[in-house]
């Protein structure tokens, strides 16, 4: 009996490369406007070399940038170019579309709801609490909270103590096989991966069922509660085959390589 399902947060339930690539966009061209003299590609390719060495979390990017191009912090472009990053971020953060129904039809069956996320712990919570969706979930474990990251068994297994059910018991969700799928199947959890925000051209998910769509989550767990199998199909016979719904038309598609 399935009573719980936990999500990765990034490009999971939000689509974080979206957000990510327009905020530093944003602040690029801020800070060209107030005298950085660099074109909008060199400026990306520093940054993006910047949170490839420090991680994509990483908070003084622009201080690193601007004293790696200047030789010195200059806080007329740089507080431009944080500004700016915020006010796009504000415009761009957003979840996936079908997330909020889907979170609230799977709650409306009785099952708990977790995040398991590998970002710090503010800035899981402010991601969550900008959409409104602090409320939603039973469970929320960030890096800071076991100091480990997936594919660790420590996070899900928070999580699960948290939400006060067993592996057998829980669905984990996310995009990134390596951590979300490996992770949570090592510890005996049903997964899903979610090919709507992967990043990487994953072929095999070796998960239990691929989704396209966050809605698909709901058969998927219909299914198993009434004994009717893992799922429709095991992830490594296909590639990206929904469930139930065709492939939605999306922006998704559109995006660049995890910054
Ligand atoms: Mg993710």
């Amino acid at each position: 009996m399935i009573r719980a399902v936990v999500f990765d947060v990034d490009n999971t339930l939000i689509d974080f490369t979206k957000f990510k690539n327009a905020s530093v966009e944003a602040a690029i061209d801020a800070m060209i406007d107030a005298g950085l003299d660099l074109t909008p590609q060199q400026a990306r390719k520093r940054i993006d070399q910047i949170y490839e060495d420090r991680g994509i979390e990483f908070q003084q990017v622009f201080d690193e940038f601007l004293q790696d191009v200047l030789g010195h912090v200059d806080y007329r472009i740089l507080a431009n170019g944080i500004i700016a990053y915020r006010r796009a971020r504000e415009g761009v953060l957003v979840t996936y579309p079908h997330t909020r129904i889907a979170l609230l039809r799977l709650a409306r069956m009785g099952l708990k709801l977790g995040v398991v996320s590998d970002a710090p712990r503010l800035q899981a919570w402010m991601r969550l609490a900008s959409l409104g969706m602090v409320n939603y979930f039973d469970a929320v474990v960030t890096y800071d909270d076991t100091g480990k990251k997936k594919p660790a068994p420590e996070p899900f297994q928070r999580a699960l103590e948290m939400l006060d059910v067993e592996p057998k018991e829980a669905v984990m969700v996310g995009d990134w096989a390596e951590r979300d799928i490996v992770g949570a199947k090592e510890i005996g959890m049903y997964t899903v991966f979610a090919r709507y925000g992967d990043e990487f051209g994953t072929k095999r998910s070796g998960a239990d069922a691929d989704i396209n769509d966050i809605l698909e989550l709901i058969p998927f767990v219909d299914r198993l509660n009434k004994n009717q199998g893992p799922a429709i199909r095991k992830a490594e016979d296909c590639v990206a085959r929904p469930m139930d719904a065709q492939p939605r038309p999306s922006s998704a598609n559109h995006r660049t390589p995890r910054a």
